[in-house]
């Protein structure tokens, strides 16, 4: 190892002194030796290029990344894999494998945000239902906005409440079925006219809708509807809440057989008034792929109960606790097609500032063109890191989140080994 660390940082100032990498570093197509900033650099010759790639030692001081954020990314990895393997002709299936074609080069940032090194310029399928890194990069990026969401209503004098929506589910519902009839329950409910009047009355004025899907062994899948409400300072009209259960059950019946009324108007709908009911929100939108250090709390705990999460259906399909969760996940990334599990309501963002909102794609390749740049790789070395699997992927990140030389040196290590099994 210590060898191949040495032979890396000598490529390094190799590269650099020798201008053999000048063309390739220009185009942003630094050479697996050309980690900018190795320490073995000499400055003078890295500052043709240095304009252009943003060199972190101009950036503000790291920011050391939390533990628990670092174990959760290497598990998204590993459990990328995992659904990669069970879901084909999907499209997780080139998921942050492949160089986007408008750039030169796949890069390794660092975020000024969370101090974690990530992968930019790599395609990504976007599915933030179905892929753990897409999903918690969405999640990450819907979070924020909320938030912000949030604290403009608080300036504003406003008052959120967290209210959610279940449906009675059996084991023998599809999923394809379920969640189509939730949604459509839900659309009735807004566009009713007493629901109207009464929100209207509560000062309701804007929505956030997010669906979450569990699945448990004894009662299949679980769709549900957690909706934050952002009431106006007038809030306060007596009814609202005890009139939302009668309406919801109106509506389900439309869409499914209810066979236990009384039960979805004790349990169908819940009703939380305040800031604190604002902070759950938050923390169920992060909670599908477990944001930092809950994740890998979560993942350990792999559901309560009955209850499995996405995340925690892939746990088990990777260690084969759980027979049918494969199949589930399979008939749960079907079925999640072409849904939209967070839906602003009309002119909402517009109002509070957020402007228009990003694509899934865009939200899921989380690239901020104001991080720095640690290193730009090659095609060619790319498919040595590819030939690695999972953990090369992840392994490189980690390094690379403390110490570029090492990411480097491994970079290098992988290269080798990729020519000496291809010869
Ligand atoms: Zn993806």
């Amino acid at each position: 190892m210590n060898s191949s660390i040495s032979g890396a940082n000598s490529g390094t100032t190799q590269t650099l002194m020798g201008g053999g990498g000048t063309e390739a570093a220009r185009r942003g197509g630094v050479s697996a030796a050309g980690f900018i900033g190795a320490a073995e650099a000499p400055l003078g010759t890295i500052t043709g290029f240095a304009a252009e790639t943003a060199p972190f030692a101009l950036t503000s001081p790291q920011i050391v990344p939390e533990e628990g954020a670092r174990l959760a990314r290497a598990e998204r990895f590993e459990l990328q894999a995992v659904a990669r393997s069970i879901l084909p002709g999907h499209r997780i299936r080139g998921c942050l494998l492949y160089r986007r074609p408008d750039t030169y080069s796949v890069e390794v940032r660092r975020s000024g945000v969370s101090g974690l090194a990530y992968y930019a310029n790599l395609q990504v399928c976007g599915r933030g239902a179905v892929c753990p890194l897409c999903g918690a990069r969405i999640a990450e990026h819907n979070r924020g906005e909320i938030q912000t969401a949030l604290d403009v209503w608080r300036a504003f004098g406003g008052v959120p409440a967290l209210m959610t929506f279940t449906m009675p589910h059996y084991r023998s519902q599809a999923l394809s079925d379920n969640v189509p009839a939730l949604l459509a329950a839900y659309r009735g409910l807004t566009g009713n006219g007493s629901y109207r009047k009464l929100a209207r009355a509560a000062g309701l004025t804007y929505t956030i809708r997010s669906l979450e899907v569990t699945y448990g062994s004894r009662n299949g899948f679980h769709p549900h509807l957690h909706v934050l409400g952002f009431f106006g300072s007038g809030y306060g009209a007596a009814g609202f809440p005890e009139r939302l259960p009668i309406l919801w059950l109106a509506e389900l019946q439309r869409h499914i057989e209810i066979t236990n009324a009384d039960h979805v108007l004790e349990r169908g709908v819940t009703f939380q008034l305040g800031f604190s009911a604002g902070a759950e929100y938050l923390s169920k939108v992060g909670r599908a792929w477990g944001l930092a250090e809950e994740v890998a709390k979560a993942n350990r705990k792999k559901g309560r109960g009955d209850h499995y999460s996405p995340v925690q259906l892939l746990c088990h399909v990777r260690d084969n606790t759980l027979p049918e969760a494969a199949v589930v996940y399979q008939e749960y990334a079907e079925a999640s097609r072409g849904l939209h599990f967070l839906q602003w309501s009309r002119g909402m963002r517009a109002a509070l500032g957020l402007g228009e909102e990003k694509s899934e794609e865009e939200k899921a390749d989380g690239e901020d063109q104001r991080d720095a740049v640690l290193a730009s790789i090659t095609s060619e070395e790319w498919r040595a890191v590819r030939a690695g699997g999972w953990q090369a992927r992840s392994r490189l990140v980690e390094l690379a989140d403390f110490d570029e030389d090492a990411a480097l040196a491994y970079l290098a290590h992988l290269v080798k080994r990729f020519h000496q099994i291809a010869t």
